[in-house]
């Protein structure tokens, strides 16, 4: 069996939905993930930052917006008056929900449960769509075999058991429908798998079922050599490693959340990634294949502080990086970019919630220096290290950028290096126009 995500874009509209429905109901059973409709996941984190603001009336405004714009789909979406009528019961049943939380307390719980319903109301709605049209379709709530543990992280032996209970309790069907991002955590408590979790859950789900293939259906033709966003004439890439896909997922490229790439490595199940408006593309394979040396793509991750600790008593010292770690351990901050000198050394993190404390206990290393507003550029490909002028093609690429770090030989894969997120934009533009095939 094979399983299928639609991102925003593809279930973004009446028109859209349908679309979807025609590319998928050729009769061969697959287990369908989608998310919300596009916009909506932004619309209840704003929703949920007035509550968390005490800005009620704002909150309200905001809500009843977002209502207004689904009365609006299901009126176009259904053919009959009893679906409609069902489709207004889907989505009153997620906004009385909603306003629930305009009165008393709002915290965590209450803002996943808010998160959580742009997922749930697409999937009904979408469900109704299938049934409405005459396929045998059932819908899986994801909120019964998706789960996290207590470190946030996959409880991938409770989904693999689950998920197959799941299907047998509601039954055959040729198309299984399922939320994307939103799971379970160890309280059982609603929570997700964080901003662009879809695909995340699509893996999850090929992992547990041994899919043939996950596919990932967006709204670009698949995997660029740099960021469309910000970089002019970026090429699609026909093959990906999983070790190249896992790099740049990681390091920023929004195509794929970042942890998509992991359980399907672990499995060794292929993942397509695909037009949903132009379906007869081949899209991007990413296997367990490698399609030769050489470098294949860049992205950019954003929201990184760089941490300086400069200390010329203890550097020479063993025992100083351990406890450098462990002061990162302790609040529970991943480190990404790590570089040494004789008297300092620079680690980055994208986590910045625990940093005072964090800057607290290392200064008592030595002085402290912390910079924000740092981006990591992530070059990847099949890399051979020893190969002679590698280094220096990509530090010509990049002459005339401010670098802060610079990380190479952590892995064949992948070669980073740290700069102001203002120059970013320049730094993909002469990474494509010095060293990508365009
Ligand atoms: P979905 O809503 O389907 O999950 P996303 O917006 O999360 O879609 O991801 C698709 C978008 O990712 C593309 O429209 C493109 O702008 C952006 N993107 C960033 N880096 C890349 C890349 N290297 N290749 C393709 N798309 C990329
Ligand atoms: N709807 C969620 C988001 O916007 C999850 C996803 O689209 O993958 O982040
Ligand atoms: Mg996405």
């Amino acid at each position: 069996m094979k399983v299928l995500k639609f991102g925003g874009t593809s279930v973004g509209s009446p028109e859209n939905m349908r679309a979807v429905m025609n590319l998928i109901s050729d009769g061969e059973q697959k287990i369908v993930v989608l998310s919300a409709m596009s916009g909506t996941t932004n619309s209840l984190v704003e929703i949920s930052k007035y509550l968390h603001q005490k800005n009620k009336e704002t909150a309200r405004l905001e809500i009843g917006k977002l209502e207004t714009k689904y009365k609006q789909v299901i009126a176009k979406l259904f053919t009959s008056e009893e679906n409609k009528k069902s489709g207004l019961k889907v989505i009153k049943k997620s906004f009385d929900t909603i306003k629930s939380f305009t009165s008393g307390s709002f915290g965590l719980l209450g803002e996943n449960t808010i998160l959580a319903q742009g997922e749930l109301i697409s999937t009904q709605l979408f469900t109704l769509l299938m049934v409405e049209n005459g396929h045998k379709t059932k819908l899986l709530p994801a909120l019964k075999f998706m789960r996290i543990d207590e470190d946030k992280i996959a409880d991938t032996h409770f989904i693999r058991k689950s998920i197959k209970k799941e299907i047998k309790e509601v039954g055959a069907a040729n198309y299984y429908i399922t939320q994307g991002f939103i799971c379970k955590n160890a309280n059982n408590e609603i929570d997700n798998l964080q901003r662009g979790g879809s695909d995340y859950t699509a893996s999850l789900i090929g992992a547990a079922i041994d899919a043939d293939e996950i596919q990932i259906w967006t709204d670009i033709d698949g995997f660029h050599n740099n960021d469309p966003r910000f970089v002019e004439n970026t090429k699609k890439i026909d093959h990906l490693s999983f070790n190249e896909a896992a790099e740049l997922a990681y390091f920023g490229a929004k195509i794929l959340h970042p942890q998509t790439v992991l359980p399907a490595r672990v499995q060794n199940i292929p993942v397509r990634l695909k037009n949903t408006m132009n379906p007869t593309d081949g899209g991007t394979l990413i296997s367990s294949e490698t399609d030769g040396q050489g470098i294949k793509a860049v992205a950019a991750k954003d929201e990184i502080t760089a941490v300086k600790i400069r200390s010329a008593r203890m550097l020479n010292a063993y025992g100083f990086l351990k406890n450098v770690f462990a002061v990162f351990e302790k609040y529970e901050t991943p480190i990404d970019m790590i570089s040494t000198s004789e008297v300092a050394v620079s680690i980055t993190i994208d986590n910045t919630q625990k940093l005072s404390e964090i800057r607290e206990d290392l200064g008592k290393f030595g002085t402290v220096e912390v910079d924000s507003g740092m981006s990591i550029v992530c070059i990847v490909g099949d890399i051979i290290q020893e190969e002679k002028g590698f280094a220096s093609k990509v530090f010509h690429a990049l002459d005339g950028i401010p670098i802060r770090m610079i990380s190479y030989g952590g892995s064949r894969y992948n070669i980073s290096v740290l700069v102001p997120t203002v120059n970013k934009k320049e730094t993909l533009q002469a990474l494509s126009d010095n060293l990508l095939e365009i």
